[in-house]
């Protein structure tokens, strides 16, 4: 059966997440979104897997469900539309390893996704000798990301391993900043047991397949949401049986149980293009180049981000695609739709309650973004169906995001289109 995956987010036991990041917001917002199985996050954090612990119960091997007296309250306020999504948890959790190798300090975070309690609890044993795992949901341990590896490999053949936001400047595999130029040089003679790679929401499948050592690994999506409502940014989409076992194998054979991602478009991203956020400064890779990486404000040297990375890394051209490659999506989140049509923020009580009312009427966010026929939404909706035709044909246009700054989409201005690889393929 087809079920759209969210794999990596916070708890509120992380710095900087919402208060609202408990195991029922993640539940209701799982709901609305129409995300099949979600990550808990954070299980290396012992307040919060104790939670997990007590408001989650196992229903099938490795897959989680929110106890029932705690369902059924949120039930009873979401409308019938989204009411019967069935939501499971699975226990994932992000580990930011810093430690220096070859010279250079190194930061890079990895997403976990365990089997069951027992084997989260043995990581935790392992986790808690080398560093404090109380003090963030997103523990930061003096690591060396092979040695992390190591550990994960001895505690259970069954863990998944996937290095996160392979991209971003700061804290990843391929950053800029703190990171490797091959997966080799992180991981050793343990590189054939890395089976999958985060994209973020700055790069897609299409940056990531310009890397044939890339080419062969399972591309998987998450929202790394640090609130329930930004749930489902960016997922993974598997044809898998409802167990663990199942799900997991199929992300390390890169089978045809993938079937594919949901991206944010990367331009979206907040390290797409290159620049300072201080200094107001935004620069496409040429600009930057041509500057030498320097900043024109403030000439210090600039945020490279994840375009100009690939493009520093990569060994096939920008427009390359694999004779054979799993499907692409690219969605905008409805409440983003929203706010352009009415010109108000995403917070606004008029955005709010169209998003309600399109949720009460049509399902879930994915249904509408993805399936719901657009004749059906024109009738009571007219401009949102124009701009949701917009989304699923990519004729949008997009002010990149640089230095820490999200990119700004445009629906309904007339601007440049895309390039023309939006939109949904499918080539199996
Ligand atoms: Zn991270
Ligand atoms: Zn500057």
């Amino acid at each position: 059966m087809e079920l759209i995956l969210d794999l990596h987010l916070h708890s509120h036991f992380s710095r900087a997440t919402s208060k609202n990041s408990n195991l029922e917001g993640l539940y209701k917002w799982g709901k609305i979104k129409g995300i099949n199985i979600i990550g808990t996050g954070d299980f290396t954090h012992p307040a919060w897997f104790a939670e997990i612990r007590e408001k989650l119960e196992e229903v099938e091997p490795g897959l989680f469900k929110l106890k029932e007296n705690l369902a059924k309250k949120i039930d009873e306020i979401l409308p019938s539309s989204v009411k019967n999504n069935e939501i499971r948890f699975i226990l994932t959790s992000e580990i930011s390893t810093i430690y220096s190798k070859a010279g250079r300090v190194r930061k890079v975070h990895q997403l976990l996704v365990a089997p069951n309690f027992e084997t989260v609890s043995a990581i935790n044993d392992q986790l808690s000798r080398i560093g404090n795992l109380k003090s963030d949901g997103r523990p930061i341990l003096g690591l060396d990301s092979k040695e992390l590896l190591k550990i994960c490999l001895a505690t259970s053949k069954e863990l998944l391993f996937i290095p996160a936001h392979i991209w971003t400047p700061w804290f990843s595999l391929f950053g800029s900043k703190s990171g490797f130029d091959k997966i080799e040089e992180a991981f050793e003679e343990l590189t054939p047991e890395i089976k999958a790679i985060e994209t973020g929401l700055s790069s897609d499948p299409f940056m990531n397949w310009r890397l044939t050592s890339l080419q062969n690994l399972a591309i998987i999506s998450n929202s790394d949401a640090h609130s329930p409502e930004k749930l489902g940014r960016e997922a993974t989409i598997l044809n898998c049986e409802m167990n663990y076992r199942d799900l997991a194998e199929a992300i390390k054979t890169n089978d045809q149980r993938i079937i594919g991602t949901i991206e944010f478009f990367p331009e979206e991203g907040k390290y797409h293009y290159d620049g300072h956020r201080t200094c107001n400064v935004r620069l496409s890779p040429p600009e930057t180049k041509k500057r030498g990486g320097i900043c024109p404000v403030c000439f210090k040297p600039l945020t490279v981000g994840v375009d100009y990375r690939v493009e520093e890394l990569a060994n096939h051209p920008f427009d390359y695609q694999p004779e054979k490659h799993k499907s692409v999506e690219y969605i905008i989140p409805l409440l983003e739709i929203i706010a352009e049509l009415k010109k108000m923020g995403t917070n606004s009580k008029a955005v709010q309650e169209l998003y309600q009312k399109a949720i009460a009427a049509f399902g879930s966010e994915f249904d509408i973004l993805r399936r719901v026929p657009l004749e059906k939404i024109k009738n009571d909706f007219p401009e949102l169906a124009y701009g949701l035709e917009r989304m699923r044909q990519g004729t949008i246009y997009i002010e990149p995001g640089y230095d820490g700054v999200f990119g700004v989409i445009k629906l309904f201005e007339t601007g440049n289109q895309r390039k023309e690889i939006c939109g949904q393929m499918s080539l199996l």
